[in-house]
């Protein structure tokens, strides 16, 4: 078991000080920090601070297999780490995506090796064959746009901002209140002219301005959201894009999570988030980056999805409060310890024999496995390799440690 830094990766959407003052480094910061990468991915991996010296993540993994990551994990995903864990920081909005699943990946890997478009290239899409289901668990209140309103509220929602360019497609939406209409309109403005997108888009904002205006409270996060978006964006089929997804907003510890063919962007706040080991990515709009409409259309999942299915299930074992989802690379639980554990000696067993990442976001943690003991503070993070479990845990004032884990 070792402490583990994490990568910091800077983008322009990212913070200038809510990953700084998670991790206890000075703010504001000289670039906004994105993301901080706690994986063995090869393009940014987590650093071991071993008493030699800090060795990267990768390379032990690839030194030590069966060591690191036990027989099951190899088993099953081969001699890499399946997950990778981040700590996310939206300052700004970020693109409108969504990730293909194990099929799509596979198939969308092969077809562009086919055509020689090299994997690092900006308008590659599929960099590995995996999907990419991810988690985020808010670490405050966090905001997002994810999976496909029911039509009954969209509709709604279109005929509260009183926009008359808006009308035939409030009809189309009436006429056909399925996966199929969502379908036939989605499609409509992510492919429509940019003139029209500049009368359209225009036409909308004055809409979401008047509302807010009016004070009226039912759609007024949506309506804002959709301002902000068309501020940054202007004339971007996203901002319109925007109106028929789910305005989600978590509060600390909530989850969230993101399934194959679901259309998101995250907006603003700082959570952890976990993911199978993948890249792939289909843009949708709202970024200088890379968007392959098409392939995104292929991707997709019309399919209306309430918010509360968005929501994984969590459920409490002991100190553990655990996010189910379906995915198998990852499985993620905090252990939270107060009241009268504190002081007290905890166990957190693992239910299999793999790799555990610790991330403490509360509090501090000293931390017990077979090679011995580190203590994890607020923003610090642990890798414990899998022949070195099961750990336990105390903590003198309260505690929240997270852990991923292979799932089931
Ligand atoms: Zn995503």
């Amino acid at each position: 078991m070792h402490l583990l830094r994490g990568a910091v990766r800077t983008y322009a959407w990212g913070s200038r000080t809510a990953i700084a003052d998670f991790t206890g480094r000075p703010s504001p910061t000289t670039h906004p920090e994105a993301e901080l990468w706690f994986g063995a991915h090869p393009g940014d991996p987590a650093w071991l601070q071993t008493e030699d010296g800090e060795e990267s993540l990768l390379q032990a993994v690839a030194d030590d297999p069966e060591g690191q990551l036990g027989a099951s994990t190899i088993g099953r995903f081969g001699d890499t780490l399946p997950f990778l864990v981040k700590v996310l920081a939206a300052g700004e909005p970020l693109s409108l995506q969504a990730h293909p699943s194990a099929q799509q990946a596979r198939e969308g890997y092969d077809r562009e090796d086919r055509l020689e478009i090299p994997v690092s290239a900006p308008t590659r899409n599929y960099r590995d064959r995996s999907h990419k289901p991810e988690l985020l668990v808010a670490l405050e209140q966090f905001d997002a746009l994810a999976g496909f309103r029911p039509v009954v509220q969209t509709v709604e929602l279109m005929r509260a901002l009183a926009v008359s360019d808006l009308d035939p497609y409030i009809n189309l939406l009436s006429d056909q209140s399925d996966a199929d209409g969502l379908r036939a309109l989605f499609t409509t403005w992510i492919t429509a002219p940019q003139p029209d997108l500049d009368v359209l888009v225009p036409a909308v904002l004055d809409g979401a301005i008047n509302y807010i205006r009016s004070g009226q409270k039912t759609f007024a996060a949506e309506a804002k959201t959709v301002l902000e978006l068309g501020e940054r964006y202007p004339g971007d089929a996203g901002v319109l894009a925007a109106l028929l997804l789910n305005r989600i907003s978590l509060q600390s510890g909530d989850g969230m999570y993101i399934a194959a063919g679901s259309l998101h962007a995250y907006l603003h706040g700082i959570g952890v988030e976990v993911m199978a080991n993948s890249d792939n990515v289909l843009r949708g709009g709202l970024t200088p980056k890379h968007v392959d409409v098409p392939e995104l259309l292929r991707v997709l999942n019309f399919t209306p999805t309430p918010q509360d299915q968005l929501r994984p299930k969590i459920i409490r074992d002991g100190r553990e409060r655990i996010y189910k989802t379906p995915a198998s690379e990852f499985a993620v639980s905090v252990l939270e310890v107060d009241g009268d554990q504190l002081g007290h000696e905890i166990d957190a067993p693992c239910r299999h024999d793999g790799p555990q990442v610790l991330l403490c976001t509360e509090g501090a943690a000293v931390v017990h496995a077979k090679s011995g003991t580190l203590t994890l503070e607020r923003g610090s993070a642990a890798w414990v390799p899998a022949d070195d479990g099961p750990i336990r845990l105390t903590a003198q004032r309260p505690t929240h440690l997270f852990r991923v884990t292979v799932g089931l």
